[in-house]
């Protein structure tokens, strides 16, 4: 057992089992929720059923769920090809309850699940709870046998989950297990615990409370369960290796990487193939799930993604675009669970072809700006902002590629000056186009011009206050 196919249907299996509804997963382009700017986990088709908004004929379900984190609250894409544990994409175990069975049961099943099923051992195992959270701790101990110290109580909200600042929100309970001591990172919630020693892999969450308005919180009636498990992290676990990136299916795509490119992955290179891997597949799904690489909104998150993905095809010597030889590899290893990207194959490998074939032409010379710009630059040492902006604005380099770019030599970049380069770039334009005496032309150009300005920068900041999940 333990490919990440048959891990899928085990979960699937046995939560069927336990008389669970197996629900499709959800397009990763939320329906009927703006604020949200891509499907980032399991609940969120749920979302109106767990409000009570929306009646299911079923009280407890499970999916597979396809997920990205890239841009949006929960933005994964810095992490990327830097970690054991994170990628853009990736598909989202579940199992739910609406008002149906809560926090011992929820307990139960996960823990049969994953020693029983999935063949843990206990004693490499260890949760995090809610700081008040007894009741939970009190169910860890009874079902799993675990001693205090196996139980790391919390107290930030990495434990608390809210769906925004009203609605239902609870405790929750992360499930670490320890890969052992000659992997860095320390304990749950101590302040080393960003390396990969102790994995989280699970998360329940206990929806018990309804948050009413700032200061009022009331127990809900019947509270819920939501948990979601990555794929590919137990994947890892299963297939023992390290990183998700050494799983079967990630092995697969950078197999196909490496022939495309007639080499393969060595110390120095191997984050590029991995950011290759992830991108493929984040890039690949989205197109399937309808978006495309643009100026704004979802469609610029593609395209940072696509373009970054790029970067790193060039840092590893492809002298032609590659990402869209890499389809055939992705839909061999995921469209039999994933029809869409049967469905989509001509049009994602079109997408990407022509995405990076314009590109490359500005990759190479911005590359080459990048590279005199910085040559005398060292750790610690910054780019300036007009160069940056000169990078976006010319040579179509989203901000977040030229700091990429520069993360390996820790170099970063003045964000105020490339704002302000902006903003210059905006009052030139302006003033450029006053005058003209057609007014009318000129208002609607410049509104034009202000809104897909406003939002291709300002992507990031409403990103980060866009929040829910
Ligand atoms: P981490 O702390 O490692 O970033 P998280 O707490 O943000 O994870 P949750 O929001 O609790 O993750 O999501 C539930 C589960 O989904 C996680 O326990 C993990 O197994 C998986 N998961 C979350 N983010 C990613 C990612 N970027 N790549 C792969 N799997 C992920
Ligand atoms: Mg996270
Ligand atoms: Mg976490
Ligand atoms: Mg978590």
């Amino acid at each position: 057992m333990s490919g990440v196919n048959e891990i899928r249907s085990t979960f699937l299996d046995y939560f069927r089992k336990e008389g669970h509804e197996i629900v499709a997963s959800s397009p990763l382009v939320p329906r009927n929720d703006p604020t949200l700017m891509f499907t980032n986990a399991g609940m969120v088709q749920f979302k109106n059923v767990f409000t009570g908004l929306e009646k299911r004929p079923y009280s407890r379900a499970a999916t597979a769920q396809k997920s990205v984190r890239a841009g949006g609250k929960h933005n994964d894409l810095d992490n990327v090809g830097y970690t054991a544990r994170h990628l853009t994409f990736f598909e989202m175990l579940g199992n739910f309850s609406f008002g149906d069975y809560f926090k011992e049961r929820a307990i139960e099943l996960a823990w049969t699940l994953i020693t029983k099923h999935f063949g843990l051992k206990k004693d490499k195992l260890l949760v995090t709870v809610y700081h008040t959270d007894d009741e939970a701790a009190g169910y860890w101990k009874k079902i799993a046998g675990f001693s205090d110290d196996r139980i790391i109580r919390i107290a930030t909200s990495d434990n608390f989950w809210a769906m925004g600042d009203t609605g239902p929100c609870g405790p929750c309970s992360e499930i670490f297990i320890d890969r052992g001591e000659h992997i860095w990172g320390g304990p749950p919630g101590s302040p080393e615990e960003d390396g990969d020693r102790f994995l989280e892999f699970w998360n329940l969450v206990f929806m018990q409370y309804e948050q009413v308005s700032k200061d009022q919180r009331v127990d809900l009636p019947r509270p819920s369960i939501d948990t979601g498990m990555g794929l590919e992290r137990m994947a890892s676990i299963l297939q023992g290796v390290e990183s998700v990136f050494e799983t079967d299916l990630f092995r697969h795509l950078i197999d196909a990487a490496s022939s495309a490119l007639g080499h393969g992955p060595n110390a120095d290179n191997v984050g590029s193939f991995r950011v290759i891997a992830d991108h493929l597949r984040s890039s690949s799904f989205l197109v399937a799930d309808g978006v495309l690489p643009s100026n704004e909104g979802r469609g610029y998150v593609l395209r940072r993604i696509m373009r970054r993905a790029m970067r790193h095809a060039q840092l590893l010597g492809a002298s032609e675009p590659l990402m869209w030889k890499l389809v055939p590899a992705l839909v061999r290893e995921m469209g039999q669970a994933y029809p869409e990207l049967v469905r989509g194959e001509a049009l994602i490998t079109e997408t990407l072809k022509l995405e990076e074939t314009r590109f490359r032409k500005t990759l190479v010379r911005g590359l080459g700006l990048l590279g005199e710009a910085t040559d005398k630059l060292g750790a610690g040492d910054m780019l300036d902002g007009e160069t940056a902006f000169k990078l976006y604005d010319t040579y179509g380099f989203p901000l977040d590629l030229t700091q990429d770019a520069l993360r390996q030599r820790s170099i970063s970049v003045d964000l105020a000056g490339f704002t302000d380069a902006m903003e210059r770039q905006k009052a030139e334009a302006r003033a450029h186009w006053a005058g003209s005496g057609e007014a009318a032309t000129e208002t609607v150009w410049f509104s034009v011009r202000d809104k897909t300005g406003a939002t291709e920068f300002l992507g990031y900041e409403t990103e980060k206050a866009e929040g829910i999940v």
